[in-house]
């Protein structure tokens, strides 16, 4: 798989422009995904000097990304039919819908394959009780009636 991953909040503690201290097992995970052939690009806003920090930080520490804020190492971000859509097929994000999970259970899910199941899915709408079958209808509970 291609897999996009953030920087700030997702591999290191939010500390931008910082760089705050590793969330556990991310480099060690990341670098099995990496043996596993999953393709890693490197996802943030960052850039200039603050890319090459956060670059240089995981270089350190044995993480060398196939791209970085790329598709592929030579493309042009500026030449025609570039899109700025980035075609991973998973991104791992802190902003993520659903929140980050442990990178522990990153890395099995996506071992899994079941990196796009998400349990969350399965909660209710107002509540964080496991998903019931509901007794009113989706709109009926989404506009409270
Ligand atoms: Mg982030």
């Amino acid at each position: 798989m291609i897999i996009a991953v953030d920087f700030d909040g997702t591999i290191v503690k939010h500390r931008y422009p910082a760089i705050g201290e590793e969330i556990p097992f991310a480099i060690d995970t990341l670098k099995m995904l990496q043996e596993e052939r999953h393709r890693l690009i490197l996802w943030t806003v960052r850039e200039g000097e603050l890319l090459d920090e956060a670059v240089e930080w995981c270089r350190k520490r044995g993480l060398e990304f196939y791209a970085v804020n790329r598709d592929f190492p030579e493309e042009d971000a500026t030449g025609e039919g570039f899109s700025r859509k980035l075609k991973a097929d998973l991104f791992i994000d802190d902003r993520s819908f659903g929140g980050l999970p442990d990178w522990g259970v990153i890395y099995h899910r996506i071992k899994a394959g079941k990196a796009h199941d998400a349990d969350w899915g399965r909660l209710s709408l107002f509540s964080d009780d496991v998903y019931q079958a509901p007794k009113k209808s989706f709109w009926d509970r989404v506009f409270g009636r």
